[in-house]
């Protein structure tokens, strides 16, 4: 049993693994689609904020262009004509600081200080000039070093005069590029190679920080383009990823569990004996029994051997339990009662010569096993007796007596097999009525080396002969224990003394030669070390 255990053992442990390969997977899974979703959210994010900043932006600077031609038409004039003018168009686009009209590189007047005289080259170093201009600087005259946008347009050809137009973009950065979003560490207005942002001010670049990346979009309608900074959307998405972790446990844990529960029947113990009897890889076995008052053989044992391809040889006493546990075992019987059919020419087709196949007391439940005997046995019409071998550590009290005496009217015989080994109440004979006990092989060992045991042998036999039911003794496997049974009436031997079990195949030759079949089909079988 100790090997049937390590075998159900190894059998857990390859659905344990498989459910952690499958948690494992499911967690990886989760946390990698979470992640990949998470990074590609945050990067729409923050694309969708830049363009919506340079669209804002856009929006500022539309009006302003609109006012061109009519502010041009302007430059020129005197001071005291246009002031007011340019007042009322500086109050009206509300994100204008001032305009300022420039004559041949003056400034000669402004919507805030109506008549002046500075040179703008000393106040703007890069104006005037003799294309229109959008540049980042620092206000040098109303709220001195504030930043400050300026739109230039100019009204001749040499470039010399123009409209110089100053937006408040401290007063716009909170409006527009103060980050909203904590994905966002920085907002920065770009106009030519100058940099702007809320944090630094105006800058001739931007020092990008460890990790830190940068997204630019660029308006269509003005020279100027905005940026983003982020600790990097991957890096976001990674630090999101905890907050995943209840969602991906409990997925990890629900399909682990149906990866058990869909497993139970694929990798298990069972699973390989169901294959095992699809691939036909379980071989029919047989040991004869002898009549050693005739010296003739009088039937056979059917024992069943399975040379697992995967796993080697494993033996009955380790799979036998593993089927009886699993509800395999009547499914097991058929197949026995099929391959014996399928191969009775072996025997001799002899009324008087039984074949005793191995029984589970479960499979007489609800009629089963004499259904099945009906249709894998007797429709074949065999000329051999069936004798039918149920073991005493079986519940016997669960043994249909109805569907026995059913089966004795058919001509079936039943053995009780390792008799003596069980703690069944004797009462059950009565109801059983067998027509065989089988001594088990402990006691033929016992016989003049353990003298409680010899004693229970010699009860054992009497016991039969009381109730004249026939005995048979397995595992013999000396002479002196062979003598000893047949001085006490027991003329049915098993045991290795004779024949050990052989394939079907070869018990012809055995039958006519009496020679013990080779070595390699001795019938023993290697325990399954795992
Ligand atoms: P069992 O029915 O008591 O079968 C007798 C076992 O004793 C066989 O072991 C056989 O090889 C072994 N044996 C026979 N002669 C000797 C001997 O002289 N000395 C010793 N030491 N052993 C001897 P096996 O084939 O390993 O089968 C073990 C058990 O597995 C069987 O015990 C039986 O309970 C079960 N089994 C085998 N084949 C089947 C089957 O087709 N159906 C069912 N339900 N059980 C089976
Ligand atoms: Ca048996
Ligand atoms: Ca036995």
């Amino acid at each position: 049993m100790q090997t049937a255990q390590n075998l159900i053992k190894a059998y857990r442990r390859k659905r344990i693994i498989v459910c952690l390969m499958v948690a494992l997977f499911v967690l990886l899974l989760t946390f990698g689609l979470r992640f990949i979703s998470q990074r590609d959210l945050i990067q729409d994010r923050l694309e969708t904020y830049a363009i919506h900043a340079v669209n804002s932006l856009d929006k500022i600077l539309i009006p302003i262009a609109g006012k061109r031609h009519e502010l041009v038409s302007l430059v020129g004039q005197p001071c005291e004509n246009v002031h007011l003018p340019i007042r009322k168009q500086a109050a009206a686009l509300q994100t204008l600081r001032s305009i300022a009209l420039v004559k041949s590189g003056v400034l000669y007047c402004s919507s805030v200080f109506g008549n002046r005289d500075v040179v703008l080259r000393d106040r703007q170093p890069t104006l005037p000039d003799p294309q229109p201009k959008l540049l980042l600087a620092t206000d040098e005259s109303l709220v001195k070093g504030s930043p400050i946008l300026i739109q230039w347009y100019p009204a001749s050809q040499d470039g010399e005069d123009g409209v110089m137009l100053t937006i408040n973009i401290h007063l716009l950065s909170s409006l527009l590029l103060e980050p909203q979003t904590p994905d966002i560490r920085r907002v920065v207005v770009s106009v030519g190679n100058r940099y702007y942002s809320e944090s630094q001010g105006i800058s001739d670049s931007i020092q990008l920080a460890d990790g830190e990346e940068m997204l630019t979009r660029q308006s269509e309608l003005f020279p100027f383009s905005i940026s983003v900074t982020t600790p990097g959307a991957a890096m976001l998405a990674l630090e999101d990823l905890p907050s995943q972790a209840p969602l991906a446990v409990i997925l990890a844990l629900v399909l682990s569990a149906v990866a058990w529960l869909a497993t139970a029947g694929r990798v298990s113990f069972n699973r390989e004996i169901t294959h095992g009897m699809a691939q036909r890889e379980f071989e029919l076995y047989c040991q004869p029994q002898l009549n050693t008052r005739t010296q003739q053989c009088t039937g056979v044992e059917i024992l069943l051997r399975w040379n697992n391809p995967r796993l080697g040889w494993i033996s009955p006493d380790v799979f036998i339990p593993v089927a009886e546990r699993e509800n395999l075992i009547a499914p097991l019987t058929r197949y026995v009662l099929v391959e014996t059919i399928r191969q009775i020419g072996y025997f001799p087709a002899d009324p008087q010569f039984h074949i005793s196949i191995n029984v589970a007391s479960s499979h007489f439940l609800q009629g089963a096993l004499l259904r099945d005997v009906n249709q894998f046995w007797f429709s074949a019409r065999p000329k051999q007796q069936l004798v039918l071998e149920i073991t005493e550590r079986d519940n016997l009290m669960g043994v249909d007596y109805r569907l026995v005496r059913e089966l004795h009217r058919k001509g079936v015989r039943l053995a009780i097999d390792d008799f003596g080994t069980g703690s069944s109440a004797l009462s059950w004979l009565e109801q059983l009525r067998p027509d065989i006990l089988k001594i088990d092989k402990s006691f033929t060992n016992a016989i003049g080396t353990d003298a409680v045991n010899s004693t229970v042998t010699d009860i054992i036999i009497a016991l039969g002969h009381r109730l004249n039911i026939e005995l048979v003794a397995e595992g013999v496997e000396t002479p002196q224990q062979a003598h000893y049974l047949r001085q006490h009436g027991v003329s049915i031997l098993q045991g290795y003394l004779y024949a050990k079990p052989m394939p079907l195949a070869e018990f012809p030759r055995w039958l006519q030669g009496g020679t013990p079949p080779p070595k390699e089909h001795s019938g023993h079988v290697l325990p399954v070390i795992l």
